[in-house]
């Protein structure tokens, strides 16, 4: 790297200024604490997007509801509400606490977005959600339906040969593809995913099988993106669904507060000041995570702490706040190889949309390792018979992460939640896994009993 200038500054100056950058650039884990997270009163004072945006989306949701029973008859238990259960994992608390030899004061809960219908992952709320939004926008323009119709009968024959004559593309490391892809094709649209080099075959083969093209690419994720951009931007009849920069994509996301809410709920688990609520998020680009967490801090403000988690080979969303210098900054700027294994949150560069909306609202971020990543997935397999992929396991060791950490500690005492840790709910947010294919997934458990082994 020599004397490189990266966004103005020579390496060494990065580093004089965020001595933690040395640790990230050796790939080693990592907690950071953001210096600028704000009470919440101040910080939503800057962003345009507020609870009403999210609502909106939420019956935007429940409009295509009885469209999505009809082509989804998975979705019927729900009344075709995508939503994954909130629930609990002692087993698999018990163990993680003798793995760290830290016993965690509160309660852990697992949100299984893994279980989440149609696209097995967190992208079956951004992505999906962006594709109905196209598609209401086309139909009320070409006055197809109105607000009031039941929207099922957009399922028909005679609108699906309508959309056919529109494209959707989109850029992804394989789950955002898999969701719109499925979508879209199901509602007729013609569709174009555009792969990084990280997506799995199992991934690129699901989508063909629906009659998806999937151009696969060299490169990495960013790059793919901005081809699939400039080809889209080409064809008028084209949409392009931007991860980096979309608002849709982001509200998407978002509307799981609300569901999420309604679960504590009904579990009768309340956050107040005396409850402070945790949630730990696997982080790619920074929508999925950024977007729930948006939503979660609307509704809970200072009483919610939320937490990324990002492969040590791929901290973009990290080096992007911690720099504030966003997407202007990638990981390979500070040499770092954006290879991992957890292909979910394989992306170099972050979204600036999502750093600039969270710079005072997130309470941090922490990476992990490949390794780690495989042990907890065999971990969880044995000790509740969940199955995630590598890049959902990245949350579940977030409430141990602040535990052990001097960072983390620090962080509990400056917002006074010390003494109020016994009453703490930590949710770590279980990303995506129900697609992946058995003999994959015999083969990630198999890699993660031989890392516990060397352990
Ligand atoms: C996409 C994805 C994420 C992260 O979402 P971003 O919007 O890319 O930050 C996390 N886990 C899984 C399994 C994913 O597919």
């Amino acid at each position: 790297m020599g004397n490189k200038i990266i966004c103005g500054k020579s390496l060494e100056e990065w580093i004089c200024h965020n001595p933690l950058l040395k640790k990230i650039i050796n790939t080693e884990t990592t907690l950071w604490s953001n210096p600028k997270y704000d009470k919440f009163e101040n910080a939503i004072n800057s962003i345009s997007l507020s609870m009403e945006d999210v609502v909106d989306c939420e019956q935007r949701l429940k409009r295509f509801a009885p469209f999505i029973v009809k082509h989804f008859p998975e979705t019927k238990k729900l009344n075709g509400i995508i939503e994954s259960p909130l629930i609990k994992i002692p087993s698999m608390q018990k163990y993680i606490s003798e793995l760290y030899n830290t016993n965690l004061p509160g309660h852990m809960l697992l949100k299984c977005d893994n279980l989440l219908s149609i696209a097995g992952s967190i992208k079956a709320r951004g992505g999906i959600y962006e594709v109905l939004k196209h598609t209401e926008d086309l139909a009320l323009k070409n006055n197809l339906i109105t607000l009031d119709d039941d929207y099922s009968k957009l399922a028909h024959k005679k609108y699906i040969d309508f959309f056919n004559k529109y494209t959707i593309q989109v850029g992804s490391t394989g789950n955002l593809g898999l969701s719109i892809g499925i979508m879209s094709a199901k509602i007729g649209f013609n569709v174009i995913v555009h792969m990084s080099k990280d997506a799995k075959q199992w991934k690129k083969d699901l989508l063909r099988s629906k009659g998806v093209t999937v151009i696969e690419y060299k490169s990495d994720y960013n790059k793919a993106v901005k081809k699939g951009r400039a080809l889209s931007n080409n064809d008028p009849t084209s949409y392009f669904i931007d991860d980096e920069n979309s608002i849709n994509l982001f509200l998407g996301y978002s509307a799981a507060a609300i569901r999420l809410k309604k679960q504590l709920d009904e579990m009768n688990i309340v956050i107040d000041e005396n409850h402070p609520l945790f949630v730990y998020l696997p982080c790619g680009v920074g929508g999925g995570p950024g977007g729930v967490a948006f939503g979660l801090k609307l509704l809970f403000k200072d009483n919610v702490h939320c937490f990324f988690a990002e492969p040590t080979h791929s901290p973009c969303m990290l080096l992007g706040m911690l720099t504030e210098q966003h997407n202007k900054i990638c990981v390979q700027d500070f040499g770092i190889d954006n290879i991992t294994e957890a292909d979910g949150l394989a992306v170099g560069r972050p979204s600036g949309f999502v750093g600039k909306t969270f710079k005072n609202l997130l309470s941090g971020i922490y990476t992990i390792q490949d390794d780690e990543l495989y042990v907890l997935l065999s971990s969880l397999i044995d000790t509740e018979k969940i199955r995630l992929e590598p890049s959902a396991c990245a949350g579940i060791v977030g409430p141990w992460e602040i535990f052990k950490n001097k960072t983390g500690l620090s962080y509990l005492e400056s917002h006074n939640l010390i003494d109020k840790m016994n009453n703490a709910i930590h949710i770590s947010w279980a990303t995506g896994g129900q697609l992946v294919p058995e003999e994959i997934m015999n083969e990630y458990y198999n890699i993660g009993k031989n890392f516990s082994k060397l352990s």
